[in-house]
C-alpha cells in the first residue's frame, strides 16, 4: 500500500485540514509556502493522468472548500499536480499541492531556459 493510501486509512499520521467521504486534505511535511496542503482522493489513483472526469468533478468543489477553509480562496493560491517522471512526481498517488498565504513567485521557471531541456 502506498504512503498516501496509509494516510487515508489512518495507518500513518498526518496533519489533516479537511476530510470528506471521498477526499482528504492534509499539511505537506515540507511546506514550500506559508500554506501548503496536499489534497488526495482516498481511493488510490496513480496520477492526474488516471483520474476520471467524474471524480475530478467531485474533487473540484472539495478543493474549493479547502481553499476557503484555510482562508486563501479570496487572496489567491496556486494549485499544482506533478504527474509522472518528467513532472517530478515523487509519491505515486494523485495529489494536488494547494499553495498560498503569500505572493508566490513563479520560482521553478525563473532561471529555466527551454534550451536547457534539449
Ligand atoms: P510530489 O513531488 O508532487 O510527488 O510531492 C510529494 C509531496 O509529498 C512533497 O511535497 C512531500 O513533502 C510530501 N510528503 C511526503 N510524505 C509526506 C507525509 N507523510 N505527510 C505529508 N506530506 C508528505
Amino acid at each position: 500500500m502506498c504512503i498516501f493510501c496509509k494516510i487515508a486509512n489512518n495507518e500513518i499520521p498526518s496533519n489533516p485540514v479537511l476530510e470528506s467521504e471521498e477526499f482528504l486534505a492534509f499539511h505537506d511535511l515540507n511546506p514550500k509556502a506559508p500554506v501548503h496542503i496536499l489534497i488526495i482522493p482516498k481511493q488510490h489513483v496513480d496520477s492526474f493522468s488516471e483520474i476520471s472526469g467524474a471524480m475530478m468533478e467531485r474533487m473540484t468543489p472539495f478543493i474549493h472548500d479547502v481553499a476557503k477553509h484555510v482562508g486563501i480562496f479570496e487572496s489567491g493560491y496556486r494549485l499544482v499536480t506533478n504527474s509522472g517522471e518528467n513532472g517530478g512526481q515523487e509519491v505515486k498517488h494523485l495529489h494536488f499541492h494547494l499553495l498560498g498565504g503569500a505572493r508566490l513567485k513563479w520560482g521553478h521557471f525563473d532561471d529555466a531556459d527551454p534550451k536547457d531541456f534539449f
